[in-house]
């Protein structure tokens, strides 16, 4: 990575970021845990946490909890009376997410599902539907969990699909990597989806060079 990514990085966390004893809590106790370092950075944190707001949701999901870093952010987003649902495959991960979201004071507006996200979402009919979509986990998985996220909003639904770009991998057809294949479907199936707008923007950073898919329901 580069060291400038790096730096810039920690110049933005300084300049607008602050500290966060929550946060910082849980990314000590996800290292403790041995879960991998893989939680959005604290620039991509804030940024989910501002779109929330901006679309002004009530709702939100997540697909892919890890320790529940992004998803801290994306709970303190929500106003009072609002919602969560995070999906997560590993009780381990939302053993410690529980832990972090407690030590944050979120927990009572968070829900974590644990099994399989298509389980989880196939089993979702007949709630409120969701303002905002956060996607951030298995990455073949994308372009099912971005047609679920559209069953189960609305019109004007925000989606935030995470690591589309991967370090340029997504070029790459013949890569034999199942995260860069279900990456580029995602891409096909967002070209051919009528009823969703979408852009991706790359990021440089302590995350390295990746995207971001930003989209909303028509
Ligand atoms: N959003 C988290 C954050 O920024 O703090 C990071 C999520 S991490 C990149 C991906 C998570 O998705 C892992 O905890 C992994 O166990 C979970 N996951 C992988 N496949 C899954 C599946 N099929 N269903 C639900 N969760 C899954």
């Amino acid at each position: 990575m580069s060291d400038s990514w790096r730096a810039v990085d920690a110049y933005i966390a300084g300049k607008l970021l602050g500290d966060d004893d929550a946060l910082a809590a849980a990314l000590a106790n996800n290292e403790a845990n041995g879960l991998p370092p893989i939680d959005v950075s604290a620039a991509q944190g804030k940024m989910l946490f501002l779109l929330a707001q901006i679309a002004g949701a009530r709702r939100i999901l997540e697909i892919g909890t890890l320790g529940g870093y992004s998803t801290i952010w994306l709970a303190r987003a929500l106003p009072e009376g609002g919602e969560l649902v995070t999906l997560e495959i590993e009780e381990a991960h939302a053993r410690v997410a529980r832990a972090n979201l407690d030590r944050a004071g979120v927990s009572d507006r968070v829900d974590i599902r644990v099994g399989p996200a298509s389980d989880s979402l196939a089993a979702m009919t007949g709630a409120a539907p969701f303002d905002f979509v956060f996607i951030d986990a298995d990455k073949q998985g994308n372009a099912h969990y971005v047609a679920e996220a559209i069953r189960l909003g609305r019109s004007g639904t925000t989606i935030v699909v995470d690591n589309v770009v991967r370090e340029g991998g997504v070029l790459d057809p013949d890569s034999g990597d199942p995260r860069i294949d279900g990456t580029r479907a995602l891409f096909d199936m967002l070209n051919a989806d009528a009823r969703i707008d979408a852009t991706a923007v790359q990021t440089v950073g302590v995350k390295k060079w990746d995207g971001f898919v930003l989209a909303r329901v028509r």
